[in-house]
């Protein structure tokens, strides 16, 4: 798939995870996490620090390979396959360090990225309140300077690693005068500054990933653990916006990929009516759709991938990869539960499980309406900011432009309409 548009360094590192998933995960492993695991996946973790696969953009200073994002999308389309769960734990090393690479200091890096890239710290981020997710800007978790620190107060939830990471890249209002978007600033505030853990959630799906809303209390947090500038966390959101969104592009990729595998196996073996249901348009029709859809899903998340490699201005590739491949990934294992039939919503196949995994694809990380939110304004704003339409002959701004229209309307009209 796509084999024309990878080099062979991408190739090399898409096989590399292939065999990493295959040889170290456990099925076992698995079927613990979903079955209420509270405990984080430290041991995978662990395994994928030794293995050099974790943050593989990163600068090999910090232990990184320094790899271009299609690398790291290959690497997560591959860990899809194995659920969202991991898939989760595999990205918050990229999300959170993308903050501290780009916005952190020397020490930082020493003291945070670089050992979570060995998989030797865990990391979380708290974005999402109690409050509201989608609204990130009006956030209600205040830093209040107190001599040289902050006093942080305040609570985050659906934190992923709530139970289990060492340290949270969290956002606080700072200028409470300011606008939203000039108001926040990011913190590593670690646990045990004093966080605490409030509530564990019983999900869906997704589990295993000690999601729990985190609370906290005073807790007092010196200067050096600012990332970037006081009061410019937009920045540092901004920037861990794309690999929080194009990582969980990617996944659902992978999810898709393993359930449509699972369904064309068992629809070339399963017969009804005398044959092999594959034959069956009604059959082999959800596998070419699907196919073909997540083909394209690929597509835009390996272009989102290559504008954000450039360094440019990717929020709309990054939301159009988010939106498509995740509603791709949903639909693909959605339709493989119903080449199954009621095997596939028994836990015989793990059709039911990537089902319930998938399902959180289009609402976390910036929900797909969110996203949708933010594609329509980016394409507004193109359009609407050039001086004048690449259509030359349809002049827009001129009254007869639409009178034109309106002719050739009512011509097609006249004559395809009954009297
Ligand atoms: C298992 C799990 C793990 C998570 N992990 C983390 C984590 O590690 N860190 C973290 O910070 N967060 C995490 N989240 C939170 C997740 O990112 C949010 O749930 C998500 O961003 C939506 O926020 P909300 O749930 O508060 O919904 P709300 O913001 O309340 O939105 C509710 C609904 O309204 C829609 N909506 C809101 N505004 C608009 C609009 N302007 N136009 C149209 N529709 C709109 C939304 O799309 C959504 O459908 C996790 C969530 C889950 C379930």
């Amino acid at each position: 798939m796509f084999e024309v548009l990878l080099s062979e360094d991408e190739k090399q590192i898409r096989d590399e995870i292939r065999t990493f998933v295959r040889d170290n995960v456990d099925r076992t492993l698995l079927l613990k996490m979903d079955s209420k695991e509270k405990e984080y996946p430290y041991e995978f973790i662990r395994d994928a620090g030794k293995a050099n696969i974790l943050g593989l953009r990163f600068p090999k200073d910090y232990g990184g390979r320094g790899l271009g994002w299609v690398s790291e999308m290959l690497a997560i389309e591959e860990i899809g396959v194995l659920g969202i769960a991991l898939g989760c734990a595999y990205s918050l090393p990229s999300i959170i360090g993308e903050g501290i690479n780009k916005f952190g200091t020397e020490e930082q890096k020493k003291t945070y990225l670089a050992p979570t890239i060995k998989g030797e710290l865990i990391c979380g981020e708290g974005l999402t309140e109690p409050r509201g997710g989608s609204d990130f800007f009006g956030t209600n978790t205040t830093a209040i300077k107190n001599g040289d620190s902050y006093i942080i107060n305040g609570q985050k939830r659906f934190v992923a690693g709530g139970i289990g990471a060492d340290y949270f890249l969290i956002y606080a209002k700072t200028d409470f005068d300011a606008k939203p978007h000039k108001s926040l600033t990011a913190f590593v505030v670690e646990r045990d500054d004093g966080v605490e853990v409030e509530e564990e959630y019983e999900l869906m799906g997704c589990r295993g990933m000690g999601a729990a809303r985190i609370v906290m209390s005073n807790i007092e947090i010196p200067p050096f653990r600012i990332i970037g500038n006081l009061n410019e966390g937009a920045d540092v959101f901004n920037a861990m916006m794309v690999p929080e969104r194009l990582t969980s592009a990617a996944g659902p990729i992978g999810m898709g990929r393993a359930a449509i595998e699972i369904a064309a196996r068992y629809a070339d073996k399963r017969e009804a009516f005398g044959h092999s249901i594959r034959r069956y348009e009604g059959i082999s029709f959800k596998v070419a759709d699907c196919v073909t859809e997540l083909d394209a899903a690929r597509g835009l998340v390996y272009h989102a991938a290559k504008v954000a490699d450039t360094g440019a201005w990717c929020r709309k590739e990054v939301s159009q990869a988010k939106v498509y491949a995740t509603e791709a990934g949903f639909k693909a294992v959605h339709e493989a539960m119903q080449i199954l039939g009621g095997i596939g919503y028994t836990d015989v196949y793990p059709i039911e499980r990537l089902y319930r995994d998938a399902r959180l694809a289009t609402i976390w990380t910036g929900s797909n309406e969110v996203q949708r939110m933010i594609i329509q304004h980016e394409v507004f704003r193109s359009i609407l900011s050039q001086d004048r339409s690449d259509y030359r002959d349809v002049e827009l701004d001129t009254p007869g432009a639409h009178k034109t229209e309106e002719k050739v309307y009512r011509e097609s009209a006249d004559k395809y309409l009954p009297e």
